[in-house]
């Protein structure tokens, strides 16, 4: 696919360590999984362009590469203890700073990464944007019979904190590319209805090739026509 798209989005992989987050990210971007020998460098940035609705959209996606090990020991995030130095701070909001959507990850067979979700999403809302996209993806689908939280009870959850839910496998691949489509088709749509300006400092979204195009063809057409004419 050529590198011409309408938008840009920057979206987030958030959620504690070992919920498989380098895996979705290594599963929507290569369409495999990612073997665990492969220590060599963890994937920490990743881009495709998707097909969404009528439109190209280009998704930066950072993964943590590893630094929320260190968040989780206060409950989720660089919130009091240790972590809460400038340096770490200022890390922090640049990694989340102008997101336009975020995959919020738990484990299905593990509570404890379920309980940590509301300490995220605090984080995502407070560092990012109030106006966030946030789909809820319960990873590890393929390993059900060692179900620790249910499909009805993270769904109650996501209702409650307006948020899309899915269950996904980084394994099988299953639902991987239908929470980022689903997530840019939902920022898509607030575009399109007015509730997101992507002109706004910090939307996370910028203007490709395409749509600049789009926007510059009228006053094109209208020099062409003016040219055309033999009068
Ligand atoms: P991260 O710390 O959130 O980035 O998690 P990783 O992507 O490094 O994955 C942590 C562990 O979970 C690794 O051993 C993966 O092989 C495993 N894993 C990740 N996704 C899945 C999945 O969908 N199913 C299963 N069965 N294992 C997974
Ligand atoms: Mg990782």
């Amino acid at each position: 696919m050529s590198e011409t798209y309408d938008f840009l989005f920057k979206f987030l992989v958030i959620g504690n360590a070992g919920t498989g987050k380098s895996c979705l990210l290594h599963q929507f971007i290569e369409k495999r999984f990612k073997d665990d020998s492969n220590h060599t460098i963890g994937v920490e940035f990743g881009s495709k362009i998707i097909s969404v609705v009528n439109k190209f959209v280009k998704l930066q996606i950072w993964d943590t590469a590893g630094q929320e090990r260190f968040r989780q020991s206060d409950g989720g995030a660089f919130r009091g203890g240790s972590d809460s130095s400038p340096d770490c701070m200022s890390v922090t909001r640049s990694y989340y700073r102008g997101a336009a959507g975020a995959l919020l990850v738990y484990d299905i067979t593990s509570r404890e990464t379920y309980n940590a979700l509301t300490n995220w999403l605090t984080d995502a809302r407070m560092l990012a944007s109030q106006n966030i996209v946030i789909i809820l993806c319960g990873n590890k689908k393929d390993l059900d019979a060692d179900r620790e939280v249910t499909f009805l009870e993270a769904s109650r959850f996501a209702q409650e904190n307006e948020l899309m839910f899915l269950e996904t496998s980084a394994l099988t691949g299953e639902n991987v590319e239908e929470a980022f489509v689903q997530c840019a088709r939902k920022i898509l749509n607030k575009i399109e209805s007015g509730e997101l300006d992507p002109e706004r400092m910090g939307s996370g979204i910028q203007y490709g090739d395409a749509a600049l195009r789009q926007l510059r063809s009228p006053r094109r057409a209208q020099a062409e026509s003016v040219q055309d004419c033999g009068c």
